[in-house]
C-alpha cells in the first residue's frame, strides 16, 4: 500500500475480519446489523488507550492490538457475558501501514480466540488512540455485577495479581525495555503481563453458568480499589487478609516481598478477576480452578460496613491507590521518549 488513506486502512482492517453468524451486515454500510440471541441482555462496554497515558509511547504495535482489546473483553468476563462483536475508533498521527499490520496481529489474534467479530469503526488522523466497543450477551438476570454480594460471601482472586504493575515500576525506573524481550526469564514473564493481559472470560461465563458467584469485578486500577466497587455498590465492607494474597515466583525473585504486596494491591492493569461467593462454595471453587488450570485464591470476606480494609497490609512503598485519571500519571512520566 504506497501512500494509504483513511478508505485503504479501513479496507486493510476490514481484510482481516471473520465474520460470525449473527452478523447480518459487518463492515462496509452506514451501521452495522447484529442478530442478538432471544432471552438474553446484550452487555455492552468501551475502553479506550491512549498512547502515553493507557501505555508506554514506545510500546509494539502487536502489544496494543491485544491490549486494547484484552482490556474490554476483561470488562465482559467480569459480568459473566460471552463476547460476540466490537466496533474500533483508530486515532492515528499519520496512516503507517506497518504500524497497522502489527496492530492487526494482535487484535485479531486475540479476536479470532474469543469469536469476537469487528463490525465497524472510525478511522481518523490524531494522537495515538484506540477506542473499542465490546458488546456480548448474557441470559436475562444472571450477570456478574458489583452490587450483588452478600455480608459473610468469601472475596476471590484469579491469577497473580501485581505482575503488570512490577513491570511498569521496572520501566519507569528504567529497568525495562517495553519494546524487547527481556533476558531475564522472570522480568520477560512480567512485561508480557503488562504487555499481554489474558482476559478470565472462561472464568467469568463459569462462575456465571454454575451460579458460583453473582458479584464480580476486574482489576484493571488495583485490587484494592476495584474490590472497593464492589464493596460500594453491595454497600458492604471488604476485608482483605494481605498475608492471603497469591504472589508469584517472577514477582517474587524481582521485586523485595513489600513492594510486591504493594504491587499485587494497588498496582493496576492486571486484568485479573475478584469475585464474591458463599462459603459454602469453596470446595466448587477449588474444583473450577483446576478445571480452568487458572489459580483462585481465596483472600478475604464481605462483611457489614463500608469501604475497604486491609488486614496485615505494611507500609505504601509509592503506588498510588488505583489509577485515577487527571491525576498525576503512571505513564506520562516517560511520555517524552
Ligand atoms: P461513515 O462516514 O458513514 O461513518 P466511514 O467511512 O467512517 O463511514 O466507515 C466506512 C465503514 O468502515 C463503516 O462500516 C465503518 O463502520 C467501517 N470502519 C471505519 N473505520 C473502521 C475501523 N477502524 N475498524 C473497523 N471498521 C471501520
Ligand atoms: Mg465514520
Amino acid at each position: 500500500m504506497t501512500n494509504p488513506d483513511e478508505f485503504s486502512l479501513i479496507a486493510f482492517i476490514a481484510a482481516h475480519c471473520h465474520t460470525r453468524d449473527d452478523v447480518v451486515l459487518g463492515i462496509g454500510d452506514d451501521a452495522a446489523l447484529l442478530q442478538p440471541p432471544a432471552g438474553q441482555h446484550l452487555a455492552v462496554t468501551t475502553d479506550t488507550l491512549n498512547s502515553g497515558v493507557h501505555f508506554p509511547v514506545a510500546t509494539p504495535a502487536v502489544d496494543v492490538g491485544w491490549k486494547a482489546l484484552a482490556v474490554n473483553l476483561s470488562d465482559l468476563a467480569a459480568m459473566g457475558a460471552e463476547p460476540a462483536w466490537c466496533s474500533l475508533s483508530l486515532a492515528l498521527p499519520r496512516a503507517d501501514q506497518r504500524w497497522l499490520e502489527g496492530f492487526c496481529d494482535g487484535f485479531f489474534a486475540l479476536a479470532r480466540a474469543h469469536s469476537v467479530s469487528l463490525i465497524g469503526g472510525d478511522t481518523t488522523c490524531g494522537p495515538l488512540s484506540i477506542c473499542i466497543t465490546i458488546c456480548g450477551h448474557v441470559p436475562a438476570g444472571c450477570a456478574l455485577r458489583r452490587d450483588q454480594a452478600r455480608a459473610g460471601d468469601d472475596i476471590w482472586v484469579s491469577g497473580y495479581p501485581g505482575e503488570a504493575a512490577a513491570a511498569l515500576r521496572l520501566w519507569q525506573c528504567g529497568q525495562l525495555d517495553i519494546s524487547a524481550i527481556a533476558a531475564n526469564q522472570q522480568v520477560e514473564q512480567l512485561r508480557q503481563r503488562l504487555l499481554r493481559p489474558q482476559p478470565r472470560v472462561e472464568l467469568g461465563q463459569q462462575l456465571r453458568k454454575t451460579g458460583l458467584s453473582r458479584a464480580a469485578v476486574d482489576i484493571s486500577d488495583g485490587l484494592l480499589a476495584d474490590v472497593g466497587h464492589i464493596a460500594a455498590r453491595s454497600r458492604l465492607q471488604a476485608r482483605i487478609y494481605a498475608d492471603a494474597l497469591p504472589l508469584s515466583h517472577a514477582l517474587e525473585c524481582i521485586v523485595d516481598k513489600t513492594t510486591a504486596r504493594h504491587c499485587a494491591l494497588r498496582g493496576g492493569d492486571d486484568y485479573e478477576i475478584a469475585f464474591t461467593a458463599a462459603a459454602d462454595q469453596r470446595t466448587a471453587i477449588s474444583a473450577l480452578s483446576s478445571e480452568l488450570a487458572l489459580p483462585l485464591t481465596r483472600i478475604g470476606r464481605m462483611q457489614p460496613g463500608l469501604g475497604v480494609v486491609c488486614e496485615g497490609e505494611t507500609a505504601l512503598s509509592g503506588i498510588p491507590d488505583g489509577y485515577r485519571h487527571f491525576l498525576p500519571a503512571s505513564y506520562s512520566a516517560m511520555n517524552d521518549e
